[in-house]
């Protein structure tokens, strides 16, 4: 009876947020901005949406927050739907690094021709500066594009977010003008920084997160429509990237221990996608689900420190890993 399982279902999650919102003290919200200094350090929020038309949703689902490196997902969807997937995929590589997200000395260090991957920020800078227009604005519009169809509304920019992104941007600054020199960016720096400070500072919901999951998760089809809002086979490289580079430095052990690809961010959000999987005896969501956290307490690696052990507890108790 579905109304029991869904009754049941919210209790569950309800209960283990509770438990884990205690987490949330191991770890820092993120400093480098003083707008992620201003979250709620005890905040932790999930949002499931399924294929079996089931949404549930506990804990601080009300809060927006800036949607910080899940972008890259997306950017590099635009990209490769605008440019073709191998001509994106000839400027930047698909391999995770074992660095941390912002490094510079992997750059040089390695004599590497292309950047890694597009979700660490030398890959994802690459890829803003191959997006389609002129101004960043332009550059923009195909991921406002997406995020519509795929969310129902345009999200907002947060502009407060922007300028101090603009602001405290040295690190970033120093990857773009190591990247000008390997010749790999088709667009002018500042334009290609603009860009993608801009795409961090979108401004989106768990829900919003768990949406986007959900059509990745379909492989890019929109089930409801039948229509396919992103090319499969984009949708899934973009999947393969989530799941080794998506979680920061600590891909491996959330491919491990969790097993769905996901990406976070330094506001603490994190978009998981759970594919359907055929199995004998199906468990709620396990015909295909998108999964929206938030709780802007950050371990050390960067990622959502209560989040990841929430996830980590659903995917294991309703076998949600891929593997
Ligand atoms: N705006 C941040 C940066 O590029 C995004 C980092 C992140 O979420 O990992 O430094």
């Amino acid at each position: 009876n579905t109304e029991l399982t869904q009754e049941w279902l919210q209790n569950y999650v309800d209960d283990w947020v509770k438990f884990y919102r205690k987490h949330t003290t191991d770890g820092k919200l993120a400093s480098y901005i003083p707008q992620l200094e201003k979250a709620d350090p005890n905040a932790l929020g999930i949002v499931i949406i399924g294929n079996n038309g089931m949404t549930i949703q506990s804990g601080d689902i009300d809060t927006t927050f800036s949607i910080q490196s899940v972008s890259k997902v997306f950017a590099f969807i635009v990209a490769c739907m605008q440019r073709g997937m191998s001509y994106v995929l000839n400027r930047v590589d698909v391999e995770p690094t074992g660095e941390a997200f912002n490094s510079i000395m992997h750059l040089e260090m390695k004599k590497i021709e292309k950047p890694f991957n597009p979700l660490v920020n030398a890959g994802a800078i690459t890829v803003t500066s191959l997006l389609e227009g002129k101004t960043s604005d332009e550059k923009l519009e195909g991921i406002f594009q997406l995020f519509e169809k795929i969310l129902g509304h345009r999200p907002e920019l947060d502009i407060e977010v922007y300028e101090s992104e603009r602001e405290t941007s040295i690190r970033n600054r120093a990857i773009g003008y190591f990247l000008l020199e390997t010749g790999v960016l088709e667009s002018d720096l500042e334009i290609t920084l603009e860009t993608y400070f801009k795409q961090c500072s979108i401004e989106v919901s768990a829900e919003d997160l768990a949406r986007l999951g959900l059509i990745l998760a379909n492989d890019g089809i929109d089930r409801m429509t039948g229509e396919e809002v992103i090319p499969t086979q984009i949708a899934r490289l973009a999947k393969v990237l989530m799941l080794t580079c998506g979680m920061y430095d600590a891909s491996g052990k959330f491919a491990a221990y969790v097993g769905i690809p996901a990406k976070s961010g330094v506001s603490g959000g994190i978009m998981a996608t759970v594919p359907p999987r055929a199995r004998d005896e199906l468990l709620p969501f396990m015909d295909g689900c998108g999964i929206g956290v938030y709780g802007p307490a950050l371990d050390k690696q960067g990622n959502s420190t209560a989040g990841i052990r929430l996830l980590r507890h659903i995917a294991s108790h309703w076998d949600l890993s891929i593997f």
